[in-house]
């Protein structure tokens, strides 16, 4: 008998390479979505497949079904769409939580929760190790995110501690690749669409501020292997690759790689933006034999690639 594996969040940038993956080693998979960030373009090809199923379903709504594993993404990750509708981000986060949880103790099976590199906030601890409680405002423009994050985190921890369940935390720090929405509004899929548009490439702040950027591809091999630990290996592990670099360095590698005639233009930074962040990755080198393997410029490269081929076809509108 396979394998059947829920991926909530399944048809978003992360979760529909996940599928993918989970679908090559000979799993089922059943993908949840409302279809909130997400896009059926993302797993119209995995559609065809006879072991996958795609539910629409938001996950704030409870969810029977018969699973030997969840990996719970179900939550939009950019700023620009967690922030369109704080409340149904805190309840997508804390109530999505709850249910498949719920689930996963009905079906006595292992849970993987897709936290973030956001529980730190604005980082005062760097690089950014597990033990560091973080720097979060509960009440400005990123809490209903940040703040839902953590308290899915407790909520976890809660099912583990109360009923022993065997749950898997890892905390992603920014993960870009092929698959990202080109209307996503993170800062790699905003700075390739405006290059490869000659448009003019828009930095919040000065630039200074840093992020440290993850290639989807080992993303996803961390999130398996993770999932793929003893019962006693709960996390929290940070998932994310530690080179560190600012904004202004990001734009001007993405002009230079997509050869554009872009100008760079300074915007507001929004409040509560994080100045800072990096990984560490200890844990997950020592627990998972994982680290983040690809350069910031070959996954760049392989990510423009994506866009100009959306762009070209016409379907990035
Ligand atoms: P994404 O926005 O592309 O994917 C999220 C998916 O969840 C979308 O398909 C969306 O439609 C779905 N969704 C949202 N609310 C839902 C709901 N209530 N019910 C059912 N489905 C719902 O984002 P992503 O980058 O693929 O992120 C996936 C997960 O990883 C998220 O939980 C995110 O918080 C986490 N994460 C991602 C990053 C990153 O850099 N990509 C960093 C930290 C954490
Ligand atoms: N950012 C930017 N220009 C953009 C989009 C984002 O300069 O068009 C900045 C943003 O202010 C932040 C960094 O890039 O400092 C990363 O932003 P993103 O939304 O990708 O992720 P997060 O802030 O959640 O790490």
């Amino acid at each position: 008998m396979k394998e059947r594996i829920l991926v909530t969040g399944g048809a978003g940038f992360l979760g529909s390479y996940l599928c993918r993956c989970l679908l090559d080693q000979g799993k089922q998979v059943v993908c949840v979505d409302n279809l909130y960030t997400g896009t059926k373009r993302n797993i119209l090809p995995l559609l065809e497949n006879p072991d996958f199923t795609f539910l629409q379903h938001d996950v704030v709504e409870p969810l029977d079904l018969e699973v030997n594993a969840i990996y719970n993404l179900a939550c939009p990750a950019s700023p620009v769409h967690y922030q369109k509708d704080h409340v149904q981000t805190v309840r997508t986060c804390v109530n999505g939580a709850y249910n498949m949880l719920e689930l996963a103790k009905k079906n006595n099976c292992k849970i993987l929760q897709a936290s973030t590199s956001e529980v730190y906030g604005d980082p005062a601890v760097h690089p950014q190790v597990e033990e560091y409680w973080g720097n979060v405002n509960p009440v400005g423009i990123r809490s209903c995110y940040d703040e839902g994050k953590r308290c899915a985190e407790t909520l976890f921890n809660a099912y583990h501690l109360q009923y022993g369940l065997p749950i898997k935390l890892i905390r992603i720090f920014n993960t870009y690749g092929p698959g990202m929405h080109p209307q996503d509004g993170r800062v790699v899929s905003n700075f390739i669409m405006q290059a490869l548009q000659n448009q003019n490439i828009t930095i919040y702040g000065n630039g200074t501020q840093t992020r440290s950027f993850c290639y989807r591809d080992d993303l996803v091999d961390g999130m398996m292997r993770m999932m793929a630990t003893d019962a006693a290996v709960t996390g929290p592990f940070n998932l994310g690759n530690p080179g560190e670099f600012t904004m202004l360095e990001l734009a001007e590698l993405t002009i230079e790689l997509t050869n554009s005639k872009s100008k760079i233009v300074f915007q507001p930074l929004p409040s509560d933006d994080p100045k800072q962040r990096k990984p560490n990755t200890d844990k997950a080198q020592k627990h998972l034999g994982w680290r983040a393997k690809t350069p910031l410029r070959e996954g760049l490269a392989k990510t423009i690639e994506y866009f100009d081929s959306l762009l070209r076809s016409g379907e990035a509108l």
